[in-house]
C-alpha cells in the first residue's frame, strides 16, 4: 500500500512510519516541521519505500499531488499543545480546521482511505466515566480558548462523518494522553516531557492545581498498534478510543519521575491561573472504554506506566534534555 502520513515527522507520525515501513508500505511523509524533526525519520531515508516531503496540509496543489499517488492517508498533522490552546487560538482553530477540510476535501476527490487522529479531549468535562466512543462530548465556553482545539477537533470529526455518509472510507482514532520517545513539545505541554526534563536538568516539576486530576497515559508503541488497523476498510466509519485503563494521578506521576530518574527537583504546586491564566479550566478525570478497540481492532495496550515511563527517560538521557534542539 502506498500511505501518506501528515505530520509524520512528529511523535505519533514518526513511530507510525516506522511501522509502516517495517510491515512492506510506501510511505510519504509530509511534515511542515512546525513541530516535528526531521531526525525523527531519518532512520528511515535511504529506504526507497520512504519519501520525506517537507510542506504544509494548507498547501492544496502539494496536498492534491500527495494524495493522488495513494491509496490511503493517515492524518496526524495537528495544531495542538494545551499552551499553545490558550495563547494561539487562532492558529490552533485555522491549523485544524482548514488543514484537516483540505485532507478531506483531496481524499474526497481521490476516493481514497482517510485515518484521522482526533483526540480525547473532545469528551471535554464530561464527568460519566468511562468515556466509550458514545460519549457526549461537554465542551466550555468559547470565551475559554482552552477548549478551541477540542472544538477545532470535534469539528473535524463532523466533516468526516459526514464524509463517511457520502462513502469516503474514514476511520477516527481517539487518543488519550499518549507518551513516549520524540514527544519533545516541552514548550506547548505534554505534562510527561516535561516532567522528564525538569527532573533530569534539576528544575523544579511544576505540578498545576492540587495534583489529583487523573489521566490514563498511554505508551506509544500502543498507541502506534492501534492506529496500524485502522487503514482495512472492516473499520470504515467507526471510532475507536486508544489509551489504556490505568489512571495516574498528576501527583503520582510526578513522584514516579522524580523516582524513575533519581533526580533531585523539588515537585511544587502552581495554581491553573497562574500556569495558564484567568479563567482556565481543567478536565479532573479521563479515562476511556477501549472494549470497542479491544474487539475489533484486536487492541491491547501492554506496556505499563512503569515501563514505558523507564524507556522514555532513557530516551531523553540519550538525547541531551533542555537541549534547545531537542
Ligand atoms: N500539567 C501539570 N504540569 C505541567 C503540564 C501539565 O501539572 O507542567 C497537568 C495539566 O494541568 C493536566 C495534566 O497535567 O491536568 C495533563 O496535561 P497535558 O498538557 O499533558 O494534557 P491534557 O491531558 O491536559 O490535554
Amino acid at each position: 500500500m502506498k500511505i501518506v502520513v501528515t505530520g509524520g515527522a512528529g511523535f505519533i507520525g514518526s513511530h507510525l512510519a516506522d511501522a509502516l515501513i517495517v510491515q512492506g508500505h510506501e510511505v510519504v511523509v509530509l511534515d511542515d516541521l512546525s513541530n516535528g524533526k526531521t531526525k525523527f525519520v531519518a532512520g528511515l531515508e535511504g529506504n526507497p519505500r520512504f519519501r520525506f516531503v517537507h510542506g504544509s496540509i494548507l498547501d492544496r496543489p502539494l496536498v492534491k499531488q500527495l494524495l493522488a499517488e495513494c491509496q490511503v492517508v493517515y492524518h496526524l498533522a495537528a495544531v495542538l499543545g494545551v499552551k499553545n490552546t490558550v495563547e494561539n487560538p487562532l492558529k490552533v482553530i485555522e491549523g485544524n480546521i482548514d488543514g484537516t477540510r483540505n485532507i478531506l476535501e483531496v481524499a474526497w476527490e481521490n476516493r481514497i482511505k482517510v485515518v484521522f487522529a482526533s483526540t480525547s479531549e473532545i469528551y471535554g468535562k464530561n464527568d460519566a466515566l468511562p468515556f466509550t466512543e458514545l460519549s457526549d462530548r461537554v465542551l466550555g465556553a468559547p470565551h475559554i480558548h482552552r477548549w478551541c482545539y477540542a472544538t477545532a477537533k470535534a469539528l473535524d470529526e463532523h466533516m468526516c462523518f459526514a464524509y463517511a455518509d457520502k462513502g469516503l472510507p474514514i476511520t477516527i482514532v481517539r487518543f488519550f494522553n499518549t507518551y513516549g520517545s520524540r514527544q519533545t513539545s516541552t514548550q506547548y505541554g505534554g505534562v510527561v516531557p516535561k516532567f522528564i526534563v525538569a527532573a533530569l536538568t534539576g528544575q523544579d516539576i511544576t505540578v498545576y492545581g492540587d495534583g489529583e486530576q487523573t489521566r490514563c497515559f498511554t505508551f506509544i508503541d500502543d498507541a502506534v498498534g492501534g492506529l496500524l488497523p485502522c487503514m482495512d476498510p472492516a473499520f470504515d466509519k467507526h471510532v475507536f478510543n486508544i489509551g489504556t485503563t490505568y489512571r495516574t494521578t498528576i501527583n503520582e506521576l510526578a513522584l514516579q519521575i522524580k523516582r524513575l530518574t533519581g533526580s533531585t527537583s523539588s515537585i511544587v504546586h502552581l495554581p491553573y491561573e497562574k500556569a495558564y491564566g484567568e479563567g482556565y479550566e481543567d478536565m479532573q478525570n479521563r479515562l476511556p472504554d477501549i472494549s470497542k478497540a479491544g474487539a475489533m481492532l484486536g487492541y491491547v495496550p501492554r506496556v505499563d506506566i512503569e515501563q514505558g515511563l523507564a524507556k522514555t527517560i532513557a530516551w531523553y538521557r540519550g538525547m541531551n534534555p533542555g537541549d534547545k534542539n531537542e
